[in-house]
């Protein structure tokens, strides 16, 4: 119905209109003085592969994301290479190169652990390329010119090549001067552009947050209307957009963005779930300001545990509905866990391997209750405890539980043996099930902000099967 509507107003990207690509590029030269780049910013393999590809008579640059992050005096986290040196050309060039992707191929060029992407510049009339009922741009795998490549990027900010040997930056759609008055514009025909791949309006959301850019009203103003559009997109790549905004250490500010944007609605519904849910808002907002933390400290962050906190209080209130249905406890957390887990498995492609670590995460809350015998023993012997426990940090942080609880199972974890047994003799030997209980955000927010999300922990290698629900064995013993 929705999507009826959209392709009522914008049409069904016959290629009846003027596509965005066929604008005209203005191509500036940018000099030292104009630019500024800091060369002590540039990756040395970077450097490589473009001076090898230039001494080979091709045309190569770093290009796009490097190149805006360098504009803006920051160090890039990888450096992407454009080139006309088609994939094979560039592969007989280098020593550890590996042609990546069957219809449009690239090359990845290793050194060590470090890889760098090189692309060949790609064709700009996407006017040909087969799309589907609603204009989005299936396969488009033409090799091209310069100007075309630079036409195809998504944001003026986004299509800057620079080359380090002459240390010129080549902008070919005033991507400098958007930098300068910190503004995303989409390059070409705002619709048109979101039409052929509306995970572009995403991706302007992730990086006005992360950037703290504006964006252009011209770019702007199409996305509330379009944002339906998203649920044409192959759930793989939506959830793929979705962890790289969750991961880009401004994942709160980026959640807000989107809602600010109306992209959020019916289209990505952890979402919905998310922030529509005042319960839960405490807990989320603690948990992304810890993810945002632990980026920009350079440490790794588990999916498995940033979702299962996205997802933790709708697993809450199901949990306590089937529970009040007469069902025990632990398989009524088990149920609720597969109701919320098949949701967004569905709508959101979490991939199994992340589903059965939020499971695992979850599963684990209800353990930290029984402080008695082997238990605690066995419990931190379990493989996902560090982030089990952190996540309990988290939920006394965000007041939904004592924080005795939290305390006396970092206590447990840190004593020695001696430590330990006093620890279980002076304990409660049975928590009851929490109620929700309310403290200052201030005592919350530092609260959670010493509780590292270690949730790197190894995770499971085998999925188990999806185990029936009644038959299910109880995670407490
Ligand atoms: P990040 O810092 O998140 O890596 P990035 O701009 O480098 O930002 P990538 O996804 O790595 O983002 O893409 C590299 C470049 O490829 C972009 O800068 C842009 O020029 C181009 N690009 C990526 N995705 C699209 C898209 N959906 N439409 C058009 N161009 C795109
Ligand atoms: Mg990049």
């Amino acid at each position: 119905m929705i999507k009826r509507l959209i392709k009522k107003i914008f049409g069904g990207g016959t290629g009846s209109e003027a596509s965005s690509t066929q604008s005209v590029a203005k191509l500036k030269t940018l000099t030292v003085k104009e630019h500024q780049i800091n060369p002590s910013l540039v990756s040395g393999n970077a450097i490589r592969v473009t001076s090898t590809l230039q001494q080979a008579g091709f045309k190569a640059f770093i290009v796009g994301g490097a190149v805006r992050d360098l504009l803006l005096g920051v160090k890039p986290k990888d450096f992407d290479i454009a080139t006309d040196a088609t994939p094979d050309q560039v592969k007989r060039l280098f020593r550890r190169a590996f042609i990546i992707g069957k219809r449009f191929q690239i090359v990845h060029v290793m050194f060590g652990s470090d890889l760098l992407e090189v692309t060949t510049f790609r064709g700009a009339s996407s006017d040909g390329a087969p799309k589907d009922e609603f204009g989005r741009v299936l396969r488009d795998n033409t090799f091209g010119e310069q100007p075309e490549d630079a036409t195809r990027r998504d944001f003026t900010i986004n299509a800057m090549y620079y080359d380090p040997a002459s240390q010129t930056v080549l902008d070919y759609h005033g991507g400098m001067a958007d930098i300068r008055k910190k503004t995303l514009r989409i390059i070409g025909q705002p619709e048109a552009r979101y039409r052929e791949d509306p995970v572009r309006m995403l991706r302007v959301v992730r990086f006005a947050a992360k950037l703290q850019f504006e964006i252009a009203p011209g770019t702007r103003a199409p996305i509330r209307l379009m944002a339906p559009l998203i649920d044409n997109v192959p759930t793989a790549r939506v959830f793929d957009e979705m962890l790289k905004l969750l991961s880009s250490g401004h994942a709160l500010a980026c959640l807000k963005q989107l809602r600010h944007e109306g992209l959020h609605h019916g289209l990505l519904p952890l979402l919905d779930v998310v922030l529509e849910q005042p319960l839960g808002a405490r807990f989320v907002t603690l948990a992304l300001n810890n993810t945002d933390e632990r980026v920009r400290q350079g440490k790794t962050i588990s999916p498995g545990f940033l979702f299962a906190a996205l997802l933790w209080h709708q697993v809450l209130e199901k949990w306590q509905a089937y529970e009040a249905t007469g069902e025990p406890a632990i398989p009524a957390l088990h149920l609720a866990a597969d109701d919320v887990l098949q949701t967004q498995t569905e709508s959101l492609a979490l991939q199994r391997r992340i589903g059965t670590d939020m499971r695992d995460i979850w599963a684990m809350q209800p353990r930290f209750d029984r402080r008695i015998g082997k238990t605690p023993y066995k419990l931190i012997e379990h493989p996902r405890f560090r982030a089990g426990l952190d996540f309990l940090i988290l939920r006394a942080a965000s007041g939904e539980i004592e924080q005795e609880l939290a305390d006396w199972w970092t206590d447990f974890l840190a004593a020695d043996a001696v430590g330990r047994e006093t620890l279980l003799a002076a304990k409660p030997r049975m928590n009851k099930k929490p109620a929700p209980k309310k403290t200052a955000h201030s005592a919350a927010q530092s609260a959670a902000q010493s509780a590292a999300t270690e949730a790197e922990a190894e995770m499971p290698a085998a999925v188990p099967k999806k185990r029936r629900r009644r038959t299910r064995k109880p995670a407490a013993e």
